[in-house]
């Protein structure tokens, strides 16, 4: 008996429907059937987008047979995490302030999939304005992780990691901006990868922190996402910060060979906080690289411990910036009867807003406020000059870092809720990484001592995506963690 669709890679998954195993329809249905039977459970769409999804898979199947379509996305089905705007699809950034928000156009990803003749499965359920390390800020309700349903995904892309995960799609886009790819996905078990700030289009991509924010994909393994990556990186001129840069073709370089790669440990990656079962799970995986040739080495990056508080300063300061045109009158929800202007603005953010993004404006604006921008904004500012320098010393040792991704394995849904502290620290090891705008993903390597699943993060430098994507792949090909699904999804 062949392979259920549902297993397949996305490499497979286009063999198939290019030899004529199967249908982009087939593809796209068993996909749809399996979001209907589990979606329930996980909560992981806030979208499902069935009929535009059937319609585009005749038109693409159409389009193959008469030997138009030959990307390397032709028929694939794929999800968006809910801050992609699609165009004529419902966009709400998990949020009530755009419950309703129906969007005229693309983002600039969701606009590249759809032309590489990509099949949209539906929008992810996410953090509100992606700001969270749980999915619990949802306006949509919390999602549940595959892997333990009583547990968190992660966030802020919990919605996209718990998707792939329990193979709903065979790949998700998400948002990181301060670990938002990488800690959902080691709690589901998955790959994933922010690429170097700039290396994507933000364009259609609702703000979060400008300065951090990038979109990068999540599937099973890292080939999935050097796949999707070559459809979806590259220069856009609707966005300021976009790279002129050449795209390589990242699934070129997958097979070269990892023999005496110098991965670097920041020793503080290490230290403290780690809860001991994640790190023996990191250990055993470093030692397995040791074995393959790679030479490990202590670095260090003294002022990362100021990454949070940092990261807490600039995101929030830049979040009320851009959520200033969530106004009722621009756009988002309308209260009702309204008595004057400033009863309009004032009880629209009221209604529309959750408590977390409400908590972010507020101490963005405080931040930013005539008086105290030097002490915070500007200081910030400063100590994030710094982090980005610890990193360029460190790469004048090694050619990446590897670390955890997370200090713990997922959490029981509600254990942190009500401590944002706490959840801050979820972001301990990825947020310097965004602060200093390089390329960081996360791969599985195993599963603690609690039976849940435990991610690497693996940091390279500017641009040097190709890299670390031909590191898990080399990792992947000779172990199999990244196929491991929940017996219930498999
Ligand atoms: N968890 C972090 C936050 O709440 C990061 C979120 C993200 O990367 N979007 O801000």
């Amino acid at each position: 008996m062949s392979d259920p669709i549902h297993s397949l890679s996305l490499k497979k998954l286009r063999d198939g429907i290019h030899a004529g195993n199967f249908s982009v329809m087939e593809a796209t249905d068993a996909y749809l059937e399996r979001i209907a039977n589990f979606n329930e459970e996980l909560n992981a769409f806030i979208t499902v987008t069935r009929d535009s999804a059937q319609a585009q898979a005749v038109e693409i199947d159409n389009r193959i047979r008469k030997g138009e379509l030959d990307g390397a996305m032709a028929g694939l089905p794929y999800a968006l995490k809910d801050l992609f705007c699609s165009k004529d699809v419902l966009t709400t950034c998990g949020s009530n302030m755009l419950r309703n928000f129906v969007s005229p156009y693309d983002a600039h990803v969701a606009e590249r999939l759809k032309a590489a003749g990509g099949v949209l499965l539906g929008k992810n359920n996410m953090d509100e304005f992606a700001m969270g390390s749980s999915n619990e800020t949802s306006a949509f309700g919390n999602v549940r992780n595959p892997w333990d349903t009583d547990c968190v995904p992660g966030g802020s892309s919990g919605g996209g990691a718990a998707t792939v995960a329990a193979r709903l799609a065979p790949v998700a886009l998400g948002s990181d901006t301060g670990g938002s790819i990488r800690q959902p996905a080691s709690f589901c078990n998955i790959t994933g990868i922010k690429p170097t700030y700039g290396r994507i289009s933000r364009y259609g991509m609702i703000a979060f922190a400008s300065s951090l924010d990038q979109c990068g994909p999540m599937a099973p393994s890292a080939e999935d996402c050097a796949i999707t990556l070559n459809v979806i990186a590259g220069l856009d001129a609707r966005d300021s910060t976009s790279v002129d840069r050449p795209v390589p073709d990242y699934t070129a370089t997958l097979n070269d060979s990892i023999d005496g790669l110098k991965i670097g440990l920041p020793k503080e990656f290490f230290a403290e906080g780690l809860n001991p079962q994640v790190g023996a799970v990191i250990e055993r995986a470093i030692k397995e690289f040791e074995a393959r040739g790679a030479i490990i080495k202590e670095v260090t990056l003294p002022n990362s411990h100021l990454a949070v508080p940092v990261y807490y300063v600039v995101a929030p300061a830049e979040c009320s910036s851009n959520l200033s045109r969530f106004d009722g009158v621009r756009f988002g929800h309308r209260c009702e009867n309204p008595q004057d202007l400033k009863d309009l603005y004032e009880r629209s953010r009221w209604e529309g807003f959750g408590a977390e993004v409400k908590r972010r404006i507020m101490i963005g604006t405080y931040a930013l406020s005539a008086g105290y921008y030097d002490a915070y904004y500007l200081k910030a500012q400063k100590i994030r000059r710094l982090i980005q320098q610890d990193f360029a010393e460190a790469f004048k040792d090694v050619d990446v870092i590897m670390g955890p991704s997370a200090p713990t394995t997922a959490f029981k849904l509600g254990a942190k809720k009500d401590d944002p502290i706490a959840m801050y620290l979820e972001d301990l090891y990825t947020i310097p990484v965004s602060l200093a705008g390089l390329p960081g993903m996360t791969f599985p390597i195993g599963f603690a001592a609690d039976g849940l699943p435990v991610g690497m993060q693996l940091v390279g430098n500017y641009f040097e995506e190709a890299r670390m994507l031909n590191i898990a792949h080399q990792y992947q090909l000779s172990t199999d963690w990244h196929t491991q699904v929940p017996a219930k999804f498999a």
